[in-house]
This record gives C-alpha cells, structure tokens and sequence, in this order.
C-alpha cells in the first residue's frame, strides 16, 4: 500500500494518478494524553490503519494526486538517523572538492559512523526547502529513507527486514560549512520527505532501487542502492546497537555522487523506481 498524508493532516491511498481520501482510517489511533510518546503513532498501529483503509477504499473519495498538497508522509517520527558518505563516488568527490569538506576529515562510515537530523527539519514535499545562509553552498542529496516499523535494539542485519515499515524518496538537504553535520542538516525544511509511505511488502528487498534528482530538469544524480558501502540491513545493525529504534524513526540511507547547489527559485524533481516522484520548489528563507 502507499499512503500519503496531504492538505490538512489528512490521509490518502495513492493509486495510479488519484488520491483515496480514507482520513477516517487514522480513528484507529489511541487518543494520547500528556506525555505524548516519543514515536509516531502512525507507523506504531500501521496494520491496523491499513486494514481500516482498505475497508473504507470503495466508497472514499477520490481526488487527483496533482491536485492535492504532499506532507511528509511520516508526521512525529521520534528521530531522523542519516548515514553519510555512503556511496564510493561520493566519498571521492567530497575529499577531492574542498567547498563539500570544508576541511572536515571525510571518514568512511565504518568509522565515522552516522548523524543525527532535528526532526524540526521535516517538511512534505509540498512545503518547499527555504534556504538559509545564502553566502554559502546549499546542496541538494537525494536519498532512499527506510521507516522503521517496530522497537528494537541491538538488531543483526539477518532480521534487519523485520523491522522496515516502508520505504520514502528523502532530501537531505546541506548547508556547507565547517560546522558538525547535525547543525548544517538540521535547518527548518532540510529534511524532506515523500512523495508518500510505500509499504515494505511491495518493494523488492534484493535488486536495489534505481533513483534520481533533477534541478531544472537537468539531471545531477543517479544512482542504485545496490551501491551503497553500508547496505539497509547493515545501517540498522549499526544504529541500533547505539539507540533503541521505534516505530516511525526514518534513515536516510545517504546520498551517491553528483551533489550540488540549488538557489531560489530553483525546482527539485527526485525519483525512486517503486517508491514515487516527488517535486521541491527552493525559496530563500
Ligand atoms: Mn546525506
């Protein structure tokens, strides 16, 4: 199933070009109370509001996919784990490029391991990247983004599978600078994420997912994720041999070669084979 949040906080099946408005599906949720928990709802009782979903699908209303404003498709995820250098070439090309590494030591990420984005920074796709800090390079990093689907810690990468809700086309928009990663990633806007959830159930674990961006239409990346260093399974043995992971937290996945600046008024078109398009416009904050 892919479900999309959109307009106000609602929630939609997308199929094809339309959207099926099954907002009633999210009735399913626990009415929380004061503390509020620390992961998002919505992935925690995923099959429950699927199996509401898919009751109310022949009688929703339906609306046209470009008719309607994308959310993030993950609303509270407790936290945003991001892997850097995580493809060869763009390991090489952030030693060799001395405006990428501002004279930060670029690790593999055997070593240096992974980052941590605020989730303030999330935004649907909808809701555009507003840069900040225009005297320097803001890049664009396309990335696939798994969704965790349950709690666990200490997981091996056999039972890595287990713990995937689904999968998301990300944005790990970058401020370039000397400053640690956590701050130059964490600006409002510079997570983003879409087009909408695409179940792990539909998405085949062993080829690899094909992906692109675009800036103006013009192709700056492309890549497979059969090229990542550290595969899906891998990052989440890793992460969570540090921190427990919840329902709802997202990683990003980390972004392959051809990273590069965008400026106002420049429009973002990323793309990941199964998991949808999504398109970013780029405003000055
Ligand atoms: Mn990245």
């Amino acid at each position: 199933m892919q479900l999309c949040r959109f307009n106000e906080g609602r929630l939609g099946v997308v199929q094809g070009a339309q959207v099926r408005d099954v907002t009633e599906a999210l009735d399913e949720l626990p009415a929380y109370r004061y503390p509020l928990p620390g992961f998002d709802p919505l992935v925690a009782h995923l099959g429950e509001v699927m199996a509401t979903a898919r009751q109310l699908l022949p009688t929703a209303k339906v609306l046209a996919l470009d008719e309607i404003d994308l959310l993030a498709p993950v609303a509270n995820p407790g936290k945003i784990i991001a892997a850097p250098v995580n493809y060869l070439k763009h390991l090489a090309e952030a030693r060799e490029d001395a405006e990428i590494h501002h004279r930060n030591q670029v690790g593999e990420i055997q070593r240096v391991g992974l980052f941590l984005k605020a989730t303030s920074s999330l935004v649907g796709p909808s809701q555009g990247v507003a840069l900040k800090h225009l005297d320097r390079r803001n890049d664009h990093e396309a990335e696939v983004v798994v969704v965790i689907g349950k709690e666990g810690r200490d997981i091996p990468a056999a039972r890595a599978a287990e713990y995937i809700a689904g999968y998301c086309v990300g944005l790990d928009m970058t401020t370039r600078g000397p400053e640690e990663r956590s701050l130059r990633k964490s600006i409002d806007t510079y997570s983003v994420l879409g087009p909408w959830l695409t179940t792990a159930d539909e998405v085949p674990s062993d080829n690899g997912l094909g992906f692109s961006l675009k800036v103006n239409g013009e192709v700056r990346q492309q890549a497979n994720t059969r090229d990542l260093v550290l595969g899906i399974p891998a990052l989440i043995e890793m992460a969570s041999s540090f921190y427990t992971l919840y329902p709802g937290d997202l990683l990003y996945t980390g972004t392959p070669e051809g990273v590069g600046p965008v400026h106002p008024g420049d429009v973002i078109d990323v793309a990941v084979e199964g998991l949808g398009a999504m398109q970013v416009q780029v405003r000055a904050a």
